[in-house]
């Protein structure tokens, strides 16, 4: 990246992203200054040959840009030293999409370049746009937020297309965002711990929006309503999606079917049947942004629905793992919240729930009108006993203690029915009492599963 060549940049946090990012603007000729609190990765950049050294030692009169990576308190609950130091100076304080979205500017502003946002479905709305342009043969990036940092993608080049997961974080980080399309897919109160208000995190979110030469906008909740009336007032280019509501223009899913609107007229219906990747309401709203989103680049119909059609899913995310009889195995490790699991326990009538680890605040006591559908919740991890008391005597439970006495036992009473019957890891809880993150927790779970005397894995 060379937007900063020959400038002075210093640069907080080396972790993964914020080591590619030195990594590039070194790369592109920036005089930088590298510093994280972890002596260890301070380390790993030195050795690498990146500047690295005492933020406070620099002339802050002359610093271009402060850098900081995701991770590093921008404003709440109080801002990290170095971006006070910045601001006591008056240096811009930027993130790696800032510096993507300036070579992009530089280097060819025609290259699409599709932001994401919003407070769920981030990820899978991403992977969705991005493997619908590949398989229709576009030149395709896929970075940001979903774990690729932006700056080690290939450089913008005309008909090179930008799928980007941005944080709420990254874009307080990059002002001059102006992607060919942003997407807000949604807003409730989450990270708020970070953001402070409601009011706050919405206008942060908005942002991506601002510039875009069209946004999409899901409008099922009513922050994002009113941000596309907003832009409907403006005069803005905008296509509102829904989950639920018919819309007389725009893109919206009812009864497993989207429908693309315009003048109130149905300009085509795709049935997202027998796509079990894109199962259920939420995967509705991400389906249909996706559609919006890929009208506006100009793609057609059946290019769309070829993409959606051939969607083999994200990984932890009410992945199918495999078969075992009539058992279907899914993996939803991912739902570390009791939120994220509400969906996937939506999406099936008669479930033999693996739950449980390190619990969250709340429990899953929000999860009542979904118990019905348990057929037995097989408790795991340290929340066991406060999830086994929320079920009291309305479902059968048992405390499996780990996950492999979880998915042995589930496999067995759920295979003796004979009847189509789902095992669900779908944890509403976070995984570090048993394991390292999510991903290992639904790793473990696949392997368990394919050890399972007669499984059938599901390739994706
Ligand atoms: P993010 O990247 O925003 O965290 P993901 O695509 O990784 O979102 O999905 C995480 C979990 O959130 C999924 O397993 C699902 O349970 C839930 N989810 C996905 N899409 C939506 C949506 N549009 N609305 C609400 N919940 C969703």
């Amino acid at each position: 990246a060379e937007t900063f060549r020959g400038q002075p940049v210093a640069l907080f946090g080396l972790g993964g992203s914020g080591l590619a990012t030195a990594r590039a603007l070194q790369a592109g000729g920036a005089r930088l200054t590298a510093f994280d609190d972890n002596p260890r990765s301070v380390e790993t950049a030195t050795g690498e040959g990146i500047p690295t050294g005492d933020l406070h030692a620099l002339d802050w009169t002359r610093i271009a840009a402060l850098v900081l990576s995701p991770g590093v308190p921008l404003t709440h609950p109080k801002p990290h030293w170095a971006a006070e130091l910045a601001s006591a100076h008056g240096v811009p304080v930027i993130g790696d999409i800032e510096i993507f979205a300036r070579e992009r500017e530089r280097l060819c502003r025609d290259a699409p370049f599709i932001a994401i946002t919003g407070t769920n479905g981030k990820s899978t709305t991403t992977a969705l746009i991005a493997h619908a342009l590949r398989h229709s043969g576009r030149d395709t990036q896929l970075g940001g937020n979903i774990g690729v940092p932006v700056l080690t993608l290939d450089p913008p080049a005309p008909d090179r297309f930008y799928v980007v997961e941005c944080s709420s974080y990254q874009i307080d980080l990059a002002p001059s965002i102006a992607p060919t399309v942003g997407l807000l897919l949604n807003l409730s109160p989450d990270h708020l711990d970070r953001h402070g208000t409601m009011e706050n995190y919405a206008a942060i979110k908005a942002r991506l929006l601002k510039d875009a030469g069209t946004a999409v906008i899901g409008v099922d909740d009513e922050w994002c309503a009113r941000i596309a009336d907003w832009h409907e007032g403006e005069g803005r280019p905008l296509v509102r999606i829904s989950r639920s509501r018919e819309l007389a223009d725009g893109v919206f899913f009812r009864d497993g079917v989207l429908q693309v609107a315009r003048g109130g007229e149905i300009e085509r219906r795709i049935s997202l049947g027998g796509i079990g990747s894109l199962r259920g309401a939420h995967n509705g709203q991400n389906a249909a942004a996706a559609v919006a989103t890929l009208r506006a680049l100009g793609l057609s119909f059946p290019e769309i629905e070829a993409g959606l059609r051939s969607f083999p899913g994200l990984a932890h995310r009410m992945e199918e793992v495999a078969r075992v009889g009539s058992v279907l195995f899914v993996n939803d490790s991912k739902a570390t919240n009791a939120d994220a699991a509400a969906p996937a326990l939506g999406s099936f009538p008669r479930i033999h729930w693996i739950a449980g680890g390190l619990p969250k605040e709340g429990g899953i006591a929000s999860l009542e009108s979904l118990f019905p559908r348990v057929a037995k919740a097989y408790l795991i991890g340290e929340a066991a006993p406060a999830f086994a008391a929320t079920l009291g005597e309305r479902i059968p439970y048992e405390i499996s203690g780990s996950l492999q006495v979880a998915v042995e036992n589930a496999a067995r009473e759920a295979g003796t029915s004979g009847r189509e019957e789902i095992v669900l890891l779908s944890p509403a809880c976070a995984s570090f009492d048993q394991f390292r993150n999510f991903e290992v927790r639904g790793d473990t779970f696949r392997q368990l599963v394919n050890a399972l005397p007669g499984a059938e894995p599901i390739t994706r």
